[in-house]
C-alpha cells in the first residue's frame, strides 16, 4: 500500500511539473526568439517586483508616502503590461527594434529616478538597479542608443534631485532614520540587483563559448578547404595543381644545380574493364589501393601524386635507376594487392630532367616512355631512351 500510494504521489508531482511547464510555456511562447526576449522580461519585472517590495518596507517604516508608492507601481505595470502584451503578440516584431530594447530600458531608468524621488532614506540604493540597465543595453544596443540611456539617465536623476527640492511636500520628514536600517536595505537591494546581474554574466558566458565553438569550427573547415586545394580526394594523394608546383620548383632547384631528379608516369592497365567488370565502386577502390601501396614502396623525399583519371606522376630526387628500382617495387606490389580478387597491373615510363629544360619537355619525355611500356605488353617499367 505505502509503494502504491508512494508512486501516487510523485505521478501527482510530475502531472503538476507537466501542467506548470505548460502553463509556463504559454506565458512566455515556445518560438526561441519571442520567449529569449519574454525571459528578459521576466527578468525586469522580478528586479521591479524586488524593488516594489523594497518600497513596500519604506512605507511601513514611513520613509516614504503610500500614494507615492501606488503612483510608482502603477506606472511601472503599466509599461511592463504594454511590453508584454507587445511582446507575447508579436506586435513588437513588426518594429525595427522587436525586443523593445530601448524602450524597455528607458521606462527603467525613469522608474528609477522616480523612486528616487519618493523613497526618502532609500535614495541611494534606488539607483543600484542602473547598472542592471546598462548591463542588458550593452547586449542589446547600438551606440547611440547607450549614448541615449546615459544622457537620460544623468537628466532624470538631475530632474529627480530638482523634484526633491523643489516639491518637499511629497515626501516624508527624514527626520529619525535609523542608519542600520539603511544599510539593511543597501543589502536587500543589492540582494535584488546581482542575480539579475549573474543572469547577464551567464548569458555572456554562453555568448563568448559560442563564439569560441564558431571559431573552431570556422578552422576545421579552413584547414579542409585547405587541404582539397592541394590533394586528391578519392586517394589523398598530392593532386595535379600541387604536383605541378611541385614540378616547377623541382626543375628550378635542378636547374641551380642543387639536385637532380627524375619523373615517372605511372598509368594502370586496362583500367577501363576494371570498372567496366567490378563496378566503379570498386575502380576507385583499386585507385585508392594503388596510392597506398605506391607511398609504401617510397621514401619521404619521393613525391607521388594523382595526374588525372587512374594515372599517377611521381617526382624522385636522383638517378634513373634508383627511379627505376623503385617503380619495379611499386609494380609487384599492386600486382600483388590493388584488388583481393583481380590482377591489377600498371606500367610506368621514366624520364631523368635535363639541365635547361622544361616540365612539357619532361613529360612528353616520360609519356614516350610509358607508351614503350604499354606496347612492350603492359605491366613494365620503361626508361627514356635519349
Ligand atoms: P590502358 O591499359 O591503355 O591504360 O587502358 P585503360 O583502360 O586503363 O585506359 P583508358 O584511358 O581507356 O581508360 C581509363 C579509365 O579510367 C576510363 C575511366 O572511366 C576510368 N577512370 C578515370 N578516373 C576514374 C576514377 O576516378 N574512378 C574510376 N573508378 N574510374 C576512373
Ligand atoms: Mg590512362
Ligand atoms: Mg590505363
Amino acid at each position: 500500500m505505502g509503494t502504491v500510494d508512494t508512486m501516487n504521489e510523485a505521478d501527482g508531482t510530475q502531472v503538476a511539473a507537466r501542467r506548470w511547464r505548460r502553463l509556463f510555456d504559454l506565458a512566455i511562447s515556445r518560438e526561441r526568439r519571442r520567449r529569449l526576449r519574454l525571459v528578459q522580461w521576466l527578468i525586469a519585472s522580478v528586479v521591479y517586483g524586488g524593488i516594489a517590495l523594497l518600497l513596500v518596507a519604506g512605507v511601513s517604516q514611513g520613509w516614504m508616502q503610500v500614494s507615492a508608492l501606488r503612483a510608482w507601481v502603477g506606472f511601472v505595470a503599466t509599461v511592463q503590461t504594454i511590453s508584454y502584451v507587445a511582446l507575447r503578440t508579436g506586435w513588437s516584431e513588426r518594429l525595427r527594434d522587436p525586443s523593445l530594447s530601448i524602450w524597455q530600458l528607458a521606462m527603467g531608468v525613469i522608474a528609477l529616478n522616480w523612486g528616487y524621488v519618493i523613497c526618502g532614506p532609500m535614495r541611494t540604493s534606488a539607483l543600484f538597479p542602473l547598472m542592471v540597465i546598462f548591463a542588458f543595453g550593452a547586449f542589446a544596443l547600438r551606440w547611440r542608443q547607450i549614448a541615449f540611456l546615459t544622457a537620460l539617465a544623468v537628466a532624470s536623476l538631475i530632474a529627480a534631485v530638482a523634484l526633491r527640492i523643489t516639491h518637499p511636500g511629497w515626501l516624508t520628514a527624514e527626520t529619525s532614520v535609523d542608519p542600520l536600517r539603511v544599510d539593511i536595505n543597501n543589502v536587500l537591494m543589492i540582494l535584488v540587483v546581482l542575480p539579475a546581474l549573474a543572469v547577464i554574466a551567464a548569458r555572456l558566458l554562453s555568448l563568448r563559448q559560442k563564439l569560441r565553438d564558431q571559431r573552431a569550427a570556422l578552422a576545421a573547415a579552413l584547414e579542409q578547404v585547405e587541404r582539397l586545394a592541394v590533394s586528391d580526394e578519392l586517394t589523398g594523394l598530392p593532386n595535379r595543381r600541387s604536383m605541378q608546383a611541385l614540378l616547377e620548383r623541382s626543375i628550378a632547384l635542378s636547374n641551380r644545380g642543387v639536385t637532380p631528379f627524375c619523373v615517372a608516369i605511372l598509368d594502370i592497365d586496362h583500367f577501363k574493364s576494371v570498372n567496366d567488370d567490378l563496378g566503379h565502386a570498386a575502380g576507385d577502390d583499386v585507385l585508392r589501393n594503388v596510392a597506398c601501396l605506391g607511398r609504401e614502396q617510397l621514401r619521404d623525399t619521393d613525391v607521388l601524386g594523382r595526374w588525372g583519371g587512374e594515372e599517377f606522376l611521381l617526382v624522385m630526387p636522383g638517378a634513373p635507376d634508383a627511379a627505376s628500382a623503385a617503380l619495379e617495387r611499386i609494380r609487384e606490389a599492386v600486382a600483388r594487392g590493388a584488388h583481393p580478387t583481380r590482377r591489377v597491373t600498371l606500367s610506368a615510363g621514366i624520364a631523368t630532367h635535363r639541365p635547361g629544360g622544361d616540365a612539357d619537355a619532361l613529360l612528353a619525355r616520360a609519356d614516350r616512355a610509358l607508351y614503350r611500356a604499354k606496347h612492350g605488353g603492359r605491366d613494365q617499367v620503361a626508361l627514356d631512351s635519349d
